[in-house]
């Protein structure tokens, strides 16, 4: 169902060969059909790509002066918008009024990439590469779960890195792939999903928003201010638990006279965790991740269940990294602690397995 926008870039024709189906923008075709009412409640989905910030603010507004807006009014199917525009346009409170207007109603908005836009301008705004957004109709469409609709998650991911002067810091083996499953899980089961990454060097899921960061403290910041209106967080960061007390502005030099250098003083990180679970918004869920080295299953889950005390997060996601094991790894092994220390849940294979496990979880608890 094109626009009449959309029909001054392609035309009819065009539509109609490539598809082999006749296509209309026009309430006023075919009226016999009563087309504006049969085709939202035939639909199994609707998709709307590119969604313009005009579709946008009149399907916020509920007008239904074409086909498209009529048969968004009639469907009662999932409804997927891949918004595409220029930044100013897509960051403008108008149009993210828009955006939460619909997601409120259980509309997936996806978020848009970061890319080459129409004009020679880069920035937030631009569709979605095609394979990309299919893969996220087949999820939709394939029966995935969507327990997580209107649901606004916050999943941190990486390892931060804390610098001791210009080209030294001190970090970790993070890889970053668990945030990266936690977040493509949560996308395809209908939420809202921001991923606060440091050092992560995957391409970023499409549909989902990236804030980037650096160190612990700028974690800190970042987690902070995207906690404000999240259903859940789950950190899956490796948050350095220390850093260097002083950083020097030039790099720090061997001794001419072969002497060893000053030793680093370290100083202790904030723990993001706790913090969150201090501030807790009534009715959000909280995960922490533990990775721990055991001698055995059992020890491993007596370390979680002292950590799950000591944090006061709602689950706790353990696994064991010793002898290499998890760190980069495409595979995961993980047990779910509840608060009271309980095995809720354990999964075994994918991490995209071990997210869909976590978001089940998750899930139960906020319903
Ligand atoms: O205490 P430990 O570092 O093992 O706890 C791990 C959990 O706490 C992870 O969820 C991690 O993201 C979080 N964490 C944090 N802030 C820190 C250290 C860890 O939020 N400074």
């Amino acid at each position: 169902m094109p626009t009449a926008s959309a029909l001054r870039f392609v035309g009819a024709p065009t539509w109609e060969a490539l598809s082999g189906h006749s296509v209309s923008s026009e309430v006023w075709d075919d009226v016999p059909a009563v087309q504006h009412v049969s085709l939202g409640r035939w639909a199994d989905l609707v998709f709307v790509a590119p969604a313009t910030a005009h579709l946008l603010a009149r399907a916020a507004a509920g007008m239904a002066d074409d086909l498209l807006t009529t048969s968004l009014l009639t469907a009662t199917c999932p409804v997927v918008m891949a918004p595409a525009m220029h930044t100013e346009m897509w960051m403008h409170p108008a149009t993210q009024a828009n955006v939460a207007t619909l997601r409120a109603r259980g509309v997936r908005v996806v978020e848009p990439a970061v890319g080459r836009l129409t004009g020679s301008d880069s920035g937030s705004g631009r569709l979605p590469e095609p394979a990309d957004l299919a893969r996220l109709v087949s999820d939709v469409l394939g029966g995935s779960q969507h327990d997580l609709v209107g649901r606004r998650v916050v999943i941190s991911a990486g390892g931060t890195r804390e610098p001791l002067d210009p080209v030294r810091y001190l970090g970790n083996r993070s890889s970053g792939r668990q945030g990266w499953a936690l977040a493509q899980r949560a996308l395809a089961r209908g939420a809202e999903v921001v991923l606060v990454a440091a050092h992560v060097d995957l391409p970023a899921p499409p549909g989902v928003r990236v804030v980037q960061v650096g160190t612990a403290l700028e974690m800190l910041d970042a987690v902070r201010a995207e906690a404000a209106g999240a259903d859940a967080i789950v950190m899956a960061a490796a948050v350095a638990d220390f850093r260097p007390a002083a950083y020097s502005d030039g790099k720090i030099k061997k001794a001419d006279d072969g002497s060893d250098p000053a030793p680093v003083v370290l100083v202790r990180n904030p723990d993001i965790l706790a913090e969150l679970v201090e501030r807790r918004a009534d009715g959000q869920v909280i995960v922490g991740f533990a990775a721990e080295t055991a001698e055995s299953p059992d020890s491993l889950l007596s370390l979680g269940r002292s950590k799950i005390a000591r944090k006061g997060c709602d689950l706790l996601v353990v696994n064991d990294v010793s002898e290499g094991r998890v760190f980069g790894s495409e595979d995961s092994e993980v047990a779910i602690l509840g608060a009271d220390g309980t095995t809720v849940a354990t999964a075994q294979g994918s991490k995209s397995a071990v997210a869909d496990t976590v978001w089940d979880a998750v899930a139960k608890r906020l319903a």
